[in-house]
């Protein structure tokens, strides 16, 4: 009996870890980050599906900007993995993980950061610049993404000729143009009117459905978070919700 129980145990652990690689793009597990005694991030683990598009939600203080920046590569945890498409991010040596980040995640934050003095096509272009991508190539790529985010006619225009929503728009380019397979966006409209909100909710979908992007997103907006496929709650550093929208996908 025991013998049987064990090689269950055994092809359950398989099966697991076999997801974990080819299955999750990202894998996250016992995640725990402390300032000093402060445990700012305590425990979590979280798996997102391809294609999948998940929220974090809570208030504020509750970690959700530490735990983006650990599964995106931007911080590190004291203790836990994080796979990447398969990838086990964090034990790369720096330059490759520098690398491995810049090719296959793309980052939104609420202050899209643009540099004021670039055109938008040039902002577009800066991490095809640091990727060593040809000046040719790197225009055509920057101009097929800004139409596909609607801002075709806006390409020679800088940061300060443009709204809120398109600023928001070129930086979502950006995100986008090193074709990454997942991106992370930090409040990616908190700064946005709800007309301008609703529409870069809309092109998250639309990103979605047509190159199946992941998006794992955090949001103070309830009608972002539930457009999306999943729900996560967390509060003093834990995941303590989890929610599948009505719409899931998954
Ligand atoms: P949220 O995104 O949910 O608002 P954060 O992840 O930004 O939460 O922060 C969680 C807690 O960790 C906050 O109390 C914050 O003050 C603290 N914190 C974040 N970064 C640092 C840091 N570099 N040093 C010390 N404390 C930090």
């Amino acid at each position: 009996m025991n013998k049987i129980i064990a090689r269950f145990a055994w092809y359950f652990a398989h099966i697991y870890i076999l997801k974990a690689v080819f299955l999750f793009m990202l894998h996250a597990d016992n995640l725990i980050k402390k300032y000093s005694t402060f445990t700012v991030v305590n425990g979590v683990s979280l798996n997102v599906e391809k294609g999948e598009i998940v929220s974090i939600v809570g208030p504020s203080g509750a970690g959700k900007s530490t735990l983006l920046h650990i599964v995106g590569g931007l911080d590190k945890p004291d203790s836990g993995r994080v796979r990447i498409n398969g990838v086990d991010m964090l034990h790369l040596p720096a330059k490759k993980q520098a690398h491995f980040r810049n090719s296959n995640i793309g980052f939104v934050f609420q202050f899209h950061h643009l540099l004021p003095e670039f055109s938008a096509i040039e902002n577009v272009c800066v991490p095809l610049w640091i990727k060593g991508t040809g000046k040719k190539e790197a225009l055509s790529r920057a101009t097929e993404i800004l139409e596909t985010v609607g801002l075709g006619g806006r390409l020679q225009h800088k940061p300060s000729e443009l709204s809120g929503g398109e600023q928001q728009r070129v930086a979502i380019a950006r995100a986008l143009v090193n074709k990454p397979s997942v991106i992370m966006a930090d409040e990616p409209t908190g700064n946005l009117d709800s007309a301008n909100a609703q529409s870069v909710h809309e092109l998250f979908l639309q990103l979605r459905d047509t190159f199946g992007h992941t998006f794992i997103m955090i949001t103070h907006n309830e009608a972002l978070a539930n457009m999306t496929d999943r729900i996560f709650t967390m509060r003093d550093g834990k995941i303590v919700d989890e929610v599948k929208s009505l719409n899931s996908r998954f």
